[in-house]
């Protein structure tokens, strides 16, 4: 049984641009990067695989559910979001952005008991952000933000995670003990993620299957080497690279000259 379906998705913003017939499937514990050019609807099908955004016809099931059927707090549980730019104007501690990740478990004006608190602690150490608990989350660099963010997702104990470009503002360390925790969540705590990304060589790199978007439509999905070609990269994003297999761990590279 797919953890996430989609049939048939249709959505528009009553502008030019429409998302058409998306049909995906994703598997438990699966690992998907979504790529396609800026523009191409990433961002928006994201949000319909997620529930914020409601399709205008078709279906999107988490499990046996329809996305549109769940209650917030029951959405809350089942999947978490990180969103690309998320920006916190106020100066929460890192420890409480990290704690709202257990609201959706907890009851109305219940409070935090051990256990959350176990859960946030465990949350802050899987992403190297202990040290880090007190500080105010705006005054983070964005790869220490990014990491808390992801630490929240943690704490929040939802079988899968969605990420909107997790590594758009990162160095190439941070981008890879970002897409190393990802792994970690996916392999080691069974957890199906999705995320977006415009580094096609990181998307080959670390998930098991690519979609590409192009204008809307799902062009093809595969593993990445069946996805991320010459041909197809060439035709969707209309430049002129050259995709060969890593020397190393046979996942399709991406190049380009220059002058
Ligand atoms: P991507 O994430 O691949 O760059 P998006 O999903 O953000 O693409 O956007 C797809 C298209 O939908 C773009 O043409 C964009 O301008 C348009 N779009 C995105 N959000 C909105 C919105 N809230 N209202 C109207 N058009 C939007
Ligand atoms: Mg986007």
């Amino acid at each position: 049984m797919p953890v996430l379906s989609l049939e048939k998705v249709n959505f528009n913003y009553g502008s030019d641009f429409a998302l058409l017939d998306i049909n995906l499937l994703i598997p438990e514990k699966g690992f998907l990067a979504l790529i396609g050019p800026n523009g191409s609807g990433k961002t928006t099908l994201l949000q319909i695989m997620s529930g914020l955004l409601t399709p205008k016809s078709g279906t999107v099931r988490l499990g046996d559910d329809r996305v549109g059927d769940l209650g917030a707090r029951e959405l809350a549980k089942r999947v978490a979001v990180i969103s690309s730019e998320q920006y916190f104007e106020f100066p929460f501690p890192v420890e409480e952005v990290v704690s709202m990740g257990r609201f959706p478990h907890l009851g109305r004006l219940q409070r935090f008991a051990r256990h959350d608190w176990e859960v946030v602690d465990r949350s802050l150490q899987m992403t190297q952000t202990t040290h880090l608990r007190n500080r105010p989350i705006s005054q983070l660099s964005s790869g220490e933000r990014q990491r808390v963010l992801i630490a929240r997702t943690i704490a929040q104990e939802t079988p899968f995670l969605m990420l909107d470009e997790p590594n758009a503002h990162l160095d190439i360390n941070h981008q890879i003990a970002v897409f190393r925790l990802l792994q970690e969540l996916n392999r080691d705590h069974d957890m199906s993620i999705i995320v977006v990304l415009h580094d096609l060589t990181a998307a080959a790199a670390f998930s098991q299957t690519v979609a590409l978007l192009d204008r809307g439509k799902l062009v093809t999905v595969g593993p990445p080497h069946e996805v991320i070609t010459t041909k197809n990269i060439r035709t969707v994003y209309g430049a002129d690279v050259v995709v060969h297999p890593s020397p190393e761990g046979g996942f399709p590279q991406v190049t380009y000259s220059g002058n």
